[in-house]
């Protein structure tokens, strides 16, 4: 096992990623950016290097500062969380060309689970069912695109192969509209990833979003840790998710699960990853792979007892995975609410100074969070502040221990989204569970069409 482990993030998740470390008697080193200077987990870690200014492009993406840190404080591996450089293979290369063990696939996984097109290429040929569409990457021929775009069927969604973070991509909903959506997505392709490449595929209309979560280890180990339903979405991302989905019959999960193992197994790959899928009438439809930790790891952890974070650790040390997918039993059920400093209707973000703080407890909840009472949110970064993860014996359950957390959580001096997760956890559609990707913007906007309307 490493001695000692450099953590290439911020936020909750360096905190997370710390408190695996401690459990597992490793030594930790953080990296930080000026405004990180005062962060609670920069604070707990045993070392900790100022690796540049607050703009995560000279600290948290500065890649030769962080090479560096790990070269002065003898870090033998380096965990990136997520977002930052967590999917950047130049980044895993570069660790590994440094005699560090990056925390994650191989680079050349993270490269080919990247690109969009050649992701997609690859699970179809894995056998992972896909969203219909382009075989691969668009055709330059207006004539090519326009038959294309009968043979998948109206509407459907242009995107960019190099895509990520819900940009790079448009509906189109007419033939008429097909040319001209290509050309403009294609330029914003270019200059936003240099990638011009893109792609097809039907707009599914009314999907949730479902993923699976693997682990796979060096000598060939594969298991699933069943799904989250994260369709809770604002702006594309994500500020709820649940395990197990609502709905989703043992039959299903094992079904897919084994699907993802089938992909993993064909790959090579290794760590933790995601299956993205969007799931409709009963069908799973692969959209991504995220080759990382996720935000909601912490539901599955939950309902499996797994500590995904400290398998991640162990699988990176060459270890095999200490259990088989027959050892892997489902218990209860978990939520977790995404708190994040912003207006919770208009999603504006509210960073500053934390006035007062207290968070919630009792049976079954747990808080993943860095803040504190006197900590300054930084207007720098994400918006994510910290995450309440609510455990029951079954969803009510889960849902009311939430409810109450949520009632009990005091965060002052700064705006917070939880008057949001309160209402949404009051409306029937949400406590009946499995509703649409679109269900949390229709019925916002709902709403501010009737208070428009007086
Ligand atoms: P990114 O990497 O940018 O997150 P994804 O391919 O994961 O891109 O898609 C992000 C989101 O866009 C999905 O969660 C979904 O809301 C929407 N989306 C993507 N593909 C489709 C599709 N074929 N039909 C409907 N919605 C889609």
């Amino acid at each position: 096992m490493f001695q000692k482990i450099l953590i290439a993030n911020r936020g909750e998740i360096a905190l997370r990623i710390q408190r695996a470390c401690r459990d597992l008697g490793i030594r930790t080193v953080v990296v930080h950016s000026e405004a990180d200077s005062e962060a609670k987990y920069v604070k707990l870690a045993d070392e900790s290097v100022c690796i540049g200014p607050a703009a995560s492009s000279l600290s948290y993406l500065n890649i030769p500062a962080i090479i560096s840190a790990a070269e002065v404080t003898d870090a033998e591996a380096i965990h990136p969380g997520y977002g930052f450089l967590s999917e950047n293979a130049d980044f895993a290369e570069r660790v590994e060309k440094s005699g560090f063990v990056f925390i994650g696939p191989r680079p050349d996984t993270i490269r080919l689970m990247g690109d969009k097109v050649s992701a997609k290429q690859t699970m179809i040929k894995a056998g992972v069912p896909c969203v219909p569409g382009s075989e691969g990457a668009l055709p330059p021929e207006p004539e090519e695109l326009i038959k294309l775009g009968r043979k998948i069927g109206y509407p459907v969604i242009v995107k960019a192969s190099g895509g990520g973070g819900g940009r790079g991509m448009r509906v189109v909903h007419t033939e008429a509209a097909l040319k001209h959506a290509v050309a403009l997505t294609r330029s914003e392709a270019e200059a936003a990833f240099g990638n011009p490449m893109l792609y097809m595929e039907k707009y599914l209309e009314n999907p949730r979003h479902i993923e699976v979560q693997v682990l796979a280890d060096e000598h060939k180990n594969v298991v699933y840790l069943g799904e989250r339903d994260c369709s809770m979405q604002r702006r594309h991302q994500k500020i709820m998710e649940e395990a197990p989905a609502p709905d989703i019959t043992p039959r299903l999960r094992t079904r897919i699960g084994e699907r993802c193992v089938e992909a993993c197994k064909k790959i090579g790959y290794r760590g933790a990853g995601t299956f993205e899928f969007l799931f409709e009438n009963g069908e799973f439809y692969f959209i991504e792979m995220n080759t990382r930790l996720q935000v909601e790891h912490p539901v599955t952890e939950m309902i499996t007892g797994i500590d995904i974070v400290q398998q991640q650790i162990r699988i990176a040390a060459g270890e095999k995975l200490p259990f088989r997918q027959r050892d892997v039993q489902f218990r209860g059920h978990s939520v977790e609410c995404r708190i994040n400093a912003e207006h919770p209707f208009t999603f504006v973000p509210s960073p500053g100074k934390i006035t007062s703080y207290h968070p919630p407890g009792g049976p079954g909840i747990r808080v993943d969070s860095h803040i504190y009472q006197g900590y300054s949110v930084p207007p720098n970064y994400d918006s994510m502040i910290g995450k309440i993860i609510a455990y029951g014996d079954d969803r009510d359950q889960a849902i009311r221990r939430m409810r109450i957390a949520l009632s009990e959580m005091v965060v002052g001096g700064i705006q917070t989204n939880i008057p949001l997760h309160q209402e949404l956890l009051m409306d029937n559609r949400v406590i009946k569970g499995g509703v649409s990707i679109h269900y949390v913007e229709q019925r916002l906007a709902q709403q501010k069409k009737q208070l428009a309307e007086g």
